[in-house]
């Protein structure tokens, strides 16, 4: 049917032992979370209570993992959606779409028993830009008011489940503004593309579970690699798998690897070719 949704409701397992690099991100996002898991302090002190956090940052740099990990590491259950899945061609499906989200989160926090949700919006440009400037702009305005209202009428109090709203971008510039009014998106963390040592550190989890050879230069292949996402540098290793499957190898070498770092260099600059 025509409402049939994408939201994606996924049992969580990533830690943020599983993100490599991004510390400064990392540290910002967990005592942004202390609202979630203090919220005796937070009301006895009067704090306004944390609604939502922006991510931004370069595609595939982790931020759905950031958010995933987020909800595991405050107990929380976790929905996605991306910002696409709101467009719709008729008139208030979009905002329909937008009120589901949150009743579903709230019915599947009570029902697994836990005392708050995270929902994830990648893109959120897509519903959120900036009014008027769309071209359809009246169905966009009714979906992002409508993610206004749910975040504006999210209780703070009481034993209702609490919703941390954490939405993703690689294009703030294009938000609306009314999106980060305090009570909103108010916490701004960036996730930028890693760093040498973020690079290393994103190569040895992905390369954890694979044979790696011994003398496997993961410090040569960090720095070879400026420029490479979280999502480029897991194509590496998976890559480096294949080639040495291919050449009936036992270990994965710096060899693998190098041809490898090529190869997605390659399919990227191809990539960027097409769409230009
Ligand atoms: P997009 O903006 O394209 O949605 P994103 O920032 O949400 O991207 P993720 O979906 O979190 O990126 O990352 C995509 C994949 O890239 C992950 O599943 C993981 O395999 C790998 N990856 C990205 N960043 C990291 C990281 N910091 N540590 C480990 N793996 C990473």
């Amino acid at each position: 049917t025509r409402n049939t949704r994408k939201i994606q409701v996924s049992q969580v397992s990533t830690s943020f032992q599983d993100i490599g690099g991004q510390q400064t991100a990392k540290n910002e996002l967990k005592e942004a979370l202390e609202f979630i898991l203090k919220p005796e302090v937070i009301n006895r002190l009067g704090i306004r209570p944390l609604k939502g956090i922006l991510l931004t940052g370069p595609p595939g740099t982790g931020k759905t993992l950031l958010a995933k990990a987020a909800a595991q590491y405050t107990e929380s259950v976790f929905l996605s959606a991306s910002g696409s899945e709101f467009v719709e061609m008729y008139a208030g499906v979009g905002a329909q779409r937008v009120r589901q989200l949150f009743q579903d989160a709230r019915n599947l926090a009570r029902k697994e028993g836990k005392s708050s949700a995270i929902i994830f919006i990648d893109e959120i440009e897509v519903m959120a830009g900036k009014r008027g400037s769309n071209q359809s702009h009246l169905e966009y305005d009714q979906t992002l008011n409508q993610l206004l209202v749910e975040m504006d009428g999210m209780p703070v109090h009481g034993d209702d489940v609490r919703i941390l709203v954490m939405a993703a971008t690689n294009r703030v510039d294009l938000l609306d503004q009314a999106l980060m009014r305090p009570g909103r998106f108010d916490r701004l963390v960036r996730v930028d593309l890693p760093d040498r040592e973020g690079r290393l550190s994103i190569l040895r989890l992905h390369t954890r579970n694979k044979p790696l050879d011994a003398n496997a230069d993961l410090d040569t292949i960090a720095r070879e690699t400026f420029g490479f996402s979280g999502a480029h540098l897991e194509s590496v290793c998976n890559e480096a798998a294949i080639l040495a499957m291919r050449d009936n190898a036992e270990f994965i070498t710096t060899h693998h690897l190098r041809q490898a770092v090529d190869k997605v260099m390659l399919g990227e600059r191809m990539d960027r070719t097409l769409r230009h």
